[in-house]
């Protein structure tokens, strides 16, 4: 196998991210505890940068002891997809732990097991992974722990500790649900080993579109990195996923349904951390589409031609 070039990571996590972290490992002092990250990442060739925006707790049916940990899967998914609805281009960037219980200081095997598994698994939805370690706990003031950042690639065994130098701490506040609790609406699947990897699309047909299925046979042969979810908030089902421009680089993309009309247009839209050929994106605001599949084939053709004249 070939070998890749080493990975440029940076990081940049809220303060409030790290607080609610560590307001998770005060609650437990003999048992380790952790949960999900959520954001959203540029990647370019071996170039990562990693944006936190968002904190998953271990939910109510995680299982610790002093030197395992279990999360709630169930729980961590359908907290996922409410702010999913009210933020689609969030992504679930990687998990966070502690071991500030059993000072080990670095993962253990297991934990590097447990994360390979993950980001090779067919279902994970980037080709990275970002593990936030809890290392221990700093009883004399300043952080209240100290962290450490690790990042695993797809086909790649090595672990890469990213350098405090390139993770920045930054004043911005977390997503949320925009509820107290996340309700049970039966949206979302966790996948059956419960790893977090997200399970099949879970698209409903409300009235029938007969776009929808069109769209879906078109996306499933043409763009399968594209996935069909389901907007609980809007009542619409939209896709997902990163889009390979001629260059070489990927941008997010998340092409809507609109809820409750007739005509039933699409839009799309980019994450607003991408910043490629912004002008190009924001010519498509407010524009409408008969079909998922026009808006994305329109948009990958404008941005292309943008990048070629570009040059
Ligand atoms: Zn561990």
């Amino acid at each position: 196998m070939f070998r890749q070039k080493k990975p440029a990571v940076t990081v940049s996590i809220p303060r409030a991210a790290l607080e609610a972290i560590f307001d998770e490992c005060d609650r437990y002092n003999a048992d380790e505890t952790g949960g999900r990250l959520l954001g959203t990442y540029r990647g370019k060739g071996a170039q990562y940068d990693v944006k936190v925006n968002g904190v998953i707790g271990p939910g109510p049916n995680a299982r610790r002891s002093s030197t395992s940990f279990f999360q709630d899967g169930d729980y961590q998914e359908q907290v996922f997809r409410a702010i999913e609805a009210r933020h689609p281009d969030v992504e679930h960037l990687g998990n966070w732990h502690t071991h500030h219980v059993n000072g080990y200081p670095t993962l253990s095997g297991g934990d590097i097991t447990t994360y390979r598994n993950i980001v090779n698994h067919r279902n994970h939805n980037t080709d990275f992974f970002y593990a936030l370690l809890v290392a221990h706990k700093n009883p004399g003031g300043g952080q209240r722990y100290d962290v450490k950042h690790f990042f695993f690639r797809r086909g790649d065994d090595t672990v890469y500790e990213i350098a405090d130098r390139n993770v920045e701490i930054i004043d911005a506040p977390l997503l949320s649900t925009g509820q107290a609790e996340p309700e049970d609406g039966g949206y979302g699947r966790a996948a059956p080993d419960g790893s977090g990897h997200r399970g099949p699309p879970t698209v409903r047909e409300g009235t029938a579109n007969p776009e929808r299925a069109k769209d879906r046979e078109f996306f499933a042969d043409f763009y399968p990195s594209l996935k069909a979810l389901f907007s609980e908030k809007i009542g619409a089902p939209y896709w997902k996923g990163p889009l390979t421009l001629v260059d070489g680089s990927t941008i997010e993309i998340v092409a809507v349904e609109g809820a409750g009309t007739e005509a039933r247009d699409y839009t799309i839209l980019t994450s607003p951390d991408d910043k490629t050929c912004s002008d190009t994106v924001a010519a498509y605001k407010g524009r409408t589409f008969p079909a998922a599949r026009h808006a994305v084939l329109n948009l990958e053709r404008d941005l292309n031609r943008a990048l070629y004249r570009k040059r």
